[in-house]
């Protein structure tokens, strides 16, 4: 065959090597910012600065207070696969650093002007490095204080091509800004400051104390997010769980306040955000995004964080214990949200609601009010109701006063006024006593009279075989018959109308991928939520006050209370300061 049809393997220039990396790990000025700053926090260090200007586009500059890269060693940090975080084959296996893999320095240099510059500690004075484009430059003696610079100047000044994909200044900043969240959500003891164009946009002081902490938290996740979370922490097959979940008051739209780390290192995992979606599944309204910050701490070696050049991605030796931590820590959480146990605030609407203008009524409006109090007992619950002073304890969502149109309860605490929607309230109750019966009965199984046959792949009739007792816990009696298909005799009695075939195919497909499945547990759920949704009160049913009381009690003892069925607040609260602030009423 002609020689010129068969193009002949050679090997690439190390230089062109460097930019194919940096197509993976550089993406924008952001993904430096992201490079830079982790080398910093591996270098030890107590304060870094980062500077940016146009987005980043421009110029990123990290200045840290770390160890110092070796003045021997400057060329070998720009040179590819040379680190100082591994040594040995083993030590790929736990690595306890956020880098490791050697290629950042060196891949962008091969898209960019970057400049080294370090000093450590007892030296005469620092070096530096410049390289542009990957040419690399003599190093040559600079006068500065222990610690690392590293500028990184014009990204993709020579590649014009991912020079076209970079986005508005404001783009690239809220991108660079996200990076530094994330990366100070994940290292508490450090102090981080971002400065844009010369201007300071955030500071993060170093965050020692459990106060200081949540103070960071607060700084990242907002005041709003600190006030309506919970702590936890859990401990459980030599695993830690801890840091805060948001109240569902808190979900957003987005995904944007979901901070999860892995031996402090963010991640994004199929595994973790499965699991603490499922535990936020019965409190949140659809399509409505948890908010939480996660720490998980585990022996390096049962997670592998190479699994992709920006390691966001991890791999564990075996999800399953780490999914079910998560869950049961976040679900337990939740359950404790009941009524009137948490924090809540007003909702946006009525907490930034200007007061109204003082109304002026003339005399024959106030002497039709006078009639009309007259007429109507100011107070009809006073003599059911105890008066709320006198009461030694008023409970937290204290006694109702009156039935609004048909569908929300008024009462009063000891803040103010409490507004209850008296169905979306009802329907969790019902729904929770409901799941309690199930619960103490367990999931039923019912023998069907004929079998239902189901043709499956080799793969999931394998699977089927090998988590029998997985789909017995679930009340399923499924056996192979045959290399690709299955029998089920018996199926969990409530769902015994339900569409078989589809059922066990989700909970085959949830085994494959998540080693379990608790998809009969939340079909009975969504059955039981329909159930509870029918049997609850409808609007426009009038309650007696005792009626109302005996709803606002039950709430109080009612796990996960403040959110209905479908994840919609069942109550709130307008305190007595706020209702002043409308009237222009001093106190
Ligand atoms: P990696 O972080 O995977 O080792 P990099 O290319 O990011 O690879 O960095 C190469 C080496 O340069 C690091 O292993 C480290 O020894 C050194 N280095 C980079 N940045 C710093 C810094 N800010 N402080 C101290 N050493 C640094
Ligand atoms: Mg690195």
């Amino acid at each position: 065959m002609a020689d010129s049809s068969r193009p002949r393997i050679r090997e690439l220039e190390p230089r062109l090597i460097n930019q194919i990396a940096a197509g993976e790990i550089v993406e924008r000025p952001a993904s430096l910012v992201k490079e830079l700053l982790e080398n910093s926090v591996d270098a030890g260090a107590r304060r870094i600065v980062v500077e940016v200007e146009q987005g980043g586009m421009q110029r990123v500059a990290v200045h840290d207070d770390g160890v110092g890269i070796h003045p021997d060693d400057l060329e070998l940090a720009v040179a590819r696969h040379a680190t100082s975080k591994l040594a040995a084959l083993d030590d790929l296996d736990r690595v306890a650093t956020l880098g490791f893999r050697g290629e950042a320095l060196p891949s962008i240099a091969s898209v960019a002007r970057l400049t080294v510059r370090s000093r450590i500690e007892g030296a005469d004075c620092g070096w530096e490095l410049v390289c542009e484009g990957g040419a690399r430059g003599e190093r040559r003696p600079v006068a500065r204080e222990a610690g690392t610079t590293v500028e990184v100047r014009d990204l993709f000044f020579n590649v014009p091509a991912r020079r076209k994909f970079l986005r508005a200044e404001a783009t690239e900043l809220a991108h660079v800004d996200n990076v530094v969240r994330r990366l100070a959500l994940g290292s508490f003891e450090t102090a981080i400051e971002l400065r844009h164009n010369a201007r300071v946009g955030r500071r993060y002081p170093a965050s020692g104390g459990d106060d200081a902490r949540a103070q960071r938290v607060a700084a990242v996740c907002g005041d709003a997010f600190l006030a309506q979370c919970l702590p936890i922490d859990e401990q459980a097959g030599g695993m830690r769980l801890w840091g805060w979940i948001g109240l569902p008051a808190v979900s957003r739209s987005q995904t944007d306040l979901q901070f999860f780390y892995i031996n402090g290192r963010w991640i994004r995992d199929k595994v973790v955000t499965h699991a603490v979606r499922q535990a936020y599944s019965e409190v949140l309204y659809q399509g409505r995004q948890p908010a939480y910050a996660l720490y998980l701490e585990l022996d390096p070696g049962r997670v592998d964080v190479n699994v992709h050049p920006t390691k966001h991605e991890v791999r564990f030796r075996d999800s399953r214990p780490v999914h079910d931590l998560v869950y049961r820590t976040v679900h337990r959480a939740l359950e404790h949200t009941r009524a009137g146990a948490t924090p809540r605030a007003a909702p946006a609407a009525t907490a930034h609601r200007p007061p109204p203008t003082q109304a002026r009524l003339p005399l024959a409006a106030r002497e039709q009010l006078a009639t009309y109090t007259a007429l109507h007992d100011p107070s009809p619950a006073a003599e059911i109701n105890p008066a709320p002073e006198a009461a030694t304890v008023v409970p937290p969502l204290g006694f109702a006063l009156a039935q609004l149109k048909g569908v929300y309860i008024l009462a009063e605490n000891r803040d103010g006024l409490v507004l209850v929607d008296m169905h979306a309230a009802h329907e969790r109750i019902v729904l929770e006593k409901l799941k309690r019966e199930l619960g103490d009965a367990g999931i039923v199984a019912q023998p069907l009279l004929v079998p239902v046959s189901m043709t499956v792949s080799d793969t999931e009739a394998d699977l089927i075989e090998g988590h029998a007792p997985s789909f017995d816990r679930l009340g399923f009696d499924v056996s192979r018959s045959g290399p690709r298909s299955i029998s089920v005799h018996s199926v969990p009695q409530l769902l015994a109308d339900a569409d078989i075939a589809a059922l066990v195919r989700d909970v085959i497909s949830d085994i494959a991928e998540h080693g379990h499945s608790r998809r009969v547990e939340q079909t009975l759920e969504t059955l039981l939520g329909n159930m509870a949704c029918r049997s609850a009160v409808r609007a426009n049913r009038r309650l007696s006050i005792a009626e109302m009381n005996a709803l606002l009690r039950e709430m109080e003892t009612t796990e996960r209370s403040d959110q209905c069925n479908h994840g919609r607040p069942t109550w709130t609260e307008v305190p007595l300061d706020e209702l002043d602030k409308w009237f222009l009423r001093g106190r």
